[in-house]
């Protein structure tokens, strides 16, 4: 078995910026294990423009870092002390992306502008485009590369080792031999991204699962997994339809499954043509799902879409000609001044888009979709898991030591977030966690020999999990099905309990009949997604017995299919979430409030030196 210092999973964005930081702040013997480094959602995702959140650091406008974290913290059941934190470090791996060749704009003078995103008061996202994670990783590959950082790639991690509450490495499927070896570690940083693998409707990138079953059958800590943000998008090529693609007022037709029947079905629900297509524009920069938003907002649009294709046919955008009975003189001034000032108050959905982001109309025909030929399938997807693993100020697990879980892994939003700050915690998460790892002393060295046998005992385990009868490609559609129907951004108490009951016999039913043999890496992730969405489950189960209600991107529904009211005093508490080795353990905590450091200079330095910032 070998062993290293310090092994790191995941080579999304959050993985391959810890890598870097680890061998800059002097770590020797890293190993970065992926399934590849193009993969994952980083590299292959983005939005209509991807945002990137930070301290705002243009012109005259004041910002703070305690600003900052109230903007994160505000939105309720987010731990004020890492709100905190991500703020404070936004400037420092904002610049540390610039530096590493990230095409972010500033103006002649270095100034770098930002614009206000969703949940934002001020004007602190940024973005290079439709790509801004994709450019992330190419730098921070271009960097891990040169620093000679090792790489192993094409593997499933299949098994996290930990001796008592302690993380030792990792048993690894290797995807191409398909066998099995082991790396042990004295830390292990936990990149694997959010569960993409969990929904059957998801806007994630095809082949993206994440991994997150794996820390909670070590029985390691999870926060707000209830928090999950839904949206529309185009479901041949997975991509949110955002901004332009709303504002410029496509068609959205529905038909049968074979494409008959086509008809514009948002026009029965709505008093007049003009407030259907304002609400549509107001989506463009509304894009999650938000329950506030229902039924007198934006939102209403991904209800009634979901009720259409729940009701089992299929809905469209479409932008070859403009919906029935839109009158530019009659939309919302916002609409209207908007288009106006984009030149675009005339001609069809599509040129409108052409005129005012061609790119979004190139980036589908580049995946072979034809916006001028064809209309685009849309549903309402999983997108992002603001929940997650629970994590200290250092993003060391809070009951599993020397487990560092950064990106979208790390539970550290609550129950909204401002947009483009996904890609600020991962960046975050990895500075803390390398910088933790590098310079907090070691107290608790890795007892080698006992994680030898308890990877021996796993690795076993594994093997006989792949001698077995199932088949994956089933549990993987049960699996999912389940979620969206159940854990989407529709809830129903009444028939979750059920669904609990379900995901807990399939995942007793994999440990006990194993997959057929060739089933591989595929049986191994499918046993940690098993897992997980039973976690999820049994999570948002017991929010919603507990009486939270209907907030962020999901409704909670009555035996009557009405939306149950939020109790706004859960805003104040972080749900968390464990494994005890039988059942799921949840309760409520208070939220951390964000610490206000009236800090004197001497003192702070005195600390930095003697290291005591360090001690958690
Ligand atoms: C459509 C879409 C649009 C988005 N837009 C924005 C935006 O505008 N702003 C924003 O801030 N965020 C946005 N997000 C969210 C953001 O992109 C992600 O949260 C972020 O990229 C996650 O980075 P990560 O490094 O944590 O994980 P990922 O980039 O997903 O990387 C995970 C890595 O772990 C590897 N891995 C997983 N499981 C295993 C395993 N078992 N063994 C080995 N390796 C494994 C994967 O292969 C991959 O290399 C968007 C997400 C989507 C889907």
């Amino acid at each position: 078995m070998k062993k290293v210092h310090t092994l790191v999973i995941g080579s999304g964005a959050a993985g391959l910026a810890a890598a870097l930081r680890l061998h800059a702040e002097g770590v020797k013997n890293i190993l970065l294990v992926s399934e590849g480094l193009r993969r994952g959602t980083s590299i292959n995702t983005g939005s209509d423009k991807q945002t990137y959140y930070k301290l705002g650091m243009y012109g005259s406008e004041p910002d703070a870092p305690e600003l900052m974290a109230a903007s994160y913290f505000d939105n309720g059941s987010c731990h004020g002390d890492v709100a905190l934190i991500e703020s404070a470090l936004s400037v420092r791996c904002f610049m540390h992306l610039v530096n590493l060749g990230v095409p972010f704009p500033c103006d002649s003078l270095g100034q770098y502008i930002g614009y206000k995103t969703d949940h934002d008061p001020k004007r602190r996202a940024t973005s290079c485009g439709p790509y801004t994670s994709k450019e992330m990783c190419l730098a921070l590959i271009r960097a891990v590369k040169a620093a000679g950082i090792p790489i192993r790639e094409k593997c499933t991690v299949a098994r996290l080792i930990t001796l008592r509450r302690r993380a030792a490495g990792a048993v690894i499927f290797d995807n191409v031999k398909k066998s099995f070896d082991t790396v042990l570690a004295e830390n292990t940083v936990f990149a694997v991204g959010g569960p993409g693998g969990l929904y059957a409707q998801s806007v994630y990138p095809c082949g993206h699962t994440g991994a997150i079953g794996l820390a909670l059958a070590r029985g390691a800590a999870a926060q707000n997994l209830p928090e999950s943000q839904f949206g529309l998008a185009s479901i041949k090529f997975r991509w949110n339809v955002s901004g332009t693609y709303m504002q410029v007022l496509p068609r959205f037709i529905s038909t049968e499954q074979d494409g008959s029947g086509e008809r514009e079905f948002l026009r029965d629900c709505f008093r007049d043509d003009a407030r259907l297509n304002s609400r549509v524009f107001l989506k463009g920069y509304q894009w999650p799902c938000d329950v506030r938003k229902v039924p007198d907002g934006s939102s209403i649009i991904d209800m009634l879409v979901h009720r259409e294709t729940a009701s089992g046919r299929r809905v469209w955008l479409d932008f070859r000609s403009n919906p029935a009975g839109l009158d530019f003189k009659a939309i919302s001034s916002e609409a209207r001044e908007y288009l106006e000032r984009s030149g675009a108050l005339s001609g069809t959905p599509l040129s409108r888009l052409l005129k005012m982001n061609p790119g979004a109309v190139s980036l589908y025909r580049d995946h072979n979709i034809d916006l001028a030929k064809e209309p685009l399938e849309v549903a309402v997807c999983a997108q992002h898991n603001n929940g997650g693993l629970a994590g200290n100020i250092w993003y060391e697990s809070v009951n599993i030591s020397h487990l560092f879980p950064i990106g979208e892994v790390n539970g550290s939003h609550g129950v909204a977030r401002p947009g483009g700050s996904a890609l600020n915690a991962g960046q975050v998460g990895a500075f803390r966690a390398a910088e933790f790892i590098a310079r907090s002393g070691n107290d608790d060295p890795l007892s080698v020999e006992a994680a030898e046998r308890a990877a021996a005992r796993a690795q076993k385990e594994l093997e006989t999990l792949l001698r077995g009868r199932r088949s994956w490609q089933d549990d993987r559609r049960e699996l999912q099905a389940r979620m969206t129907r159940a854990a989407g951004h529709l809830r129903r108490p009444d028939e979750l309990g059920k669904e609990v009951r379900a995901a807990k016999k399939l995942v007793r039913a994999i440990e006990r009949e194993g997959y057929l043999p060739g089933a591989g890496e595929n049986g191994l992730i499918n046993a940690q997604l098993a897992f997980a969405h039973w976690a999820y489950l049994s999570a948002i189960l017991f929010q919603a017995e507990a009486g939270v209600g209907s907030r962020g991107s999901a409704a909670v529904l009555d035996k009557d299919g009405k939306i149950v009211p939020e109790d706004v005093s859960f805003r104040k508490k972080v749900l968390e979430t464990r494994f005890d080795g039988q059942k799921f353990v949840h309760r409520f905590v208070d939220c951390r409030p964000i610490p206000h450091e009236d800090g004197w200079f001497e003192t702070v330095w005195a600390e930095y030196r003697n290291g005591d910032v360090y001690r958690k």
